[in-house]
C-alpha cells in the first residue's frame, strides 16, 4: 500500500529546530511497536514528505503556529512573520503528491501546525493545545485521505489490515 509519512517521523532532520521525531528512537514506543513499524516500512510503498520544507521554509526555522483557524487562515512564526503562504503551499504540494500517486492514507506527526490531525497549538506560543488540524492534515482529510498520527498506531495498523489488497 502507498503510505505518506511525515519525514520527521522517519528520522529526517526537517523539524523547525533542525531535529527529527523519529519513531525508531522514541523511547515512548516499545521495542515490539518499533519492530512492527519497521516491518510496515519494509512491506509498503512509503512516501516521506515534509510540507513545511516543501512550502519553502528553511531548516532550522522559527516555530510557527496557526493564529487564525478559520478562513482566511493565518500562520505566523514566533517573531510575528506571516508564513501562511508557505503553509498553504506545503499543504497543496502534499495533496498534489497524494493525488498524483493515488495515496489514500497518511501517518503524520501529531500537534504540528502542518501535520497535526486532531490537535494543534492555539496560536499563542504558550504550549496550549486545542482541538484542530494543521494546514496539511486538514486539506488531506477534506480530500479523502485518511490521516493518523503516531499516537494512533493501533488504529493505523487496523486500517492497513482492513484495506490490504
Ligand atoms: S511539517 Fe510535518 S513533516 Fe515537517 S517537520 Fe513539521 S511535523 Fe514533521
Amino acid at each position: 500500500m502507498k503510505i505518506l509519512i511525515s519525514s520527521c517521523l522517519l528520522g529526517e532532520n526537517v523539524r523547525y529546530d533542525g531535529d527529527n521525531s523519529s519513531i525508531a528512537y522514541n523511547s515512548s514506543f516499545t521495542f515490539s511497536q518499533k519492530e512492527r513499524f519497521m516491518d510496515m516500512l519494509c512491506s509498503n510503498e512509503i512516501y516521506s514528505f515534509c510540507p513545511e520544507v516543501s512550502g519553502g521554509l528553511s531548516t532550522p526555522r522559527t516555530p510557527a503556529e496557526i493564529v487564525s483557524r478559520e478562513k482566511p487562515f493565518i500562520v505566523k512564526d514566533k517573531e510575528g512573520k506571516d508564513v501562511t503562504i508557505n503553509f498553504l503551499l506545503g499543504a497543496k504540494n502534499t495533496l498534489d503528491l497524494c493525488k498524483s500517486e493515488n495515496i489514500k492514507v497518511a501517518l503524520l506527526k501529531s500537534n504540528s501546525p502542518s501535520c497535526g490531525n486532531t490537535q494543534i497549538y492555539d496560536g499563542t506560543f504558550t504550549s496550549n493545545l486545542v482541538e484542530g488540524q494543521g494546514m496539511t492534515a486538514k486539506l488531506l482529510i477534506e480530500n479523502g485521505v485518511t490521516v493518523f498520527n503516531e499516537t494512533q498506531m493501533k488504529e493505523f495498523f487496523r486500517y492497513l489490515k482492513e484495506n490490504k489488497k
